[in-house]
C-alpha cells in the first residue's frame, strides 16, 4: 500500500498531517513532500497498520488530492 498525493491540487490545509504519522509538514506549514515542479509525490510501500489513518486522511483532505494506492491490486 501507497499513497499519492496530487500535489497541483493540495493546497497545504494540513488536514492529513494531523489524521496520519505519514503525513509531515515543514516548519513553513507547507506538505514537506513537496519539491520545485513536482506534481506527484507517490510515497514508499508502507506496513497495513497504517491504513486506517491513511484512508482517514484521504477522507480529511478538502482538496481530494490524496489517493491511496494497492501495490497488489
Ligand atoms: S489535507 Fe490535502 S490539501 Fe491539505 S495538505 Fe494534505 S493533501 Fe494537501
Amino acid at each position: 500500500m501507497r499513497f499519492a498525493i496530487d500535489l497541483r491540487q493540495c493546497q497545504d490545509h494540513g488536514h492529513c498531517a494531523f489524521t496520519s504519522s505519514a503525513f509531515d509538514l515543514d516548519g513553513r506549514g507547507r506538505l514537506a513532500v513537496r519539491k520545485p515542479g513536482l506534481q506527484q509525490f507517490v510515497s514508499e510501500p508502507l506496513p497495513a497498520s497504517l491504513r486506517d489513518e491513511i484512508e482517514e486522511a484521504v477522507f480529511a483532505c478538502p482538496a481530494q488530492a490524496i489517493d491511496l494506492l494497492d501495490d497488489d491490486a
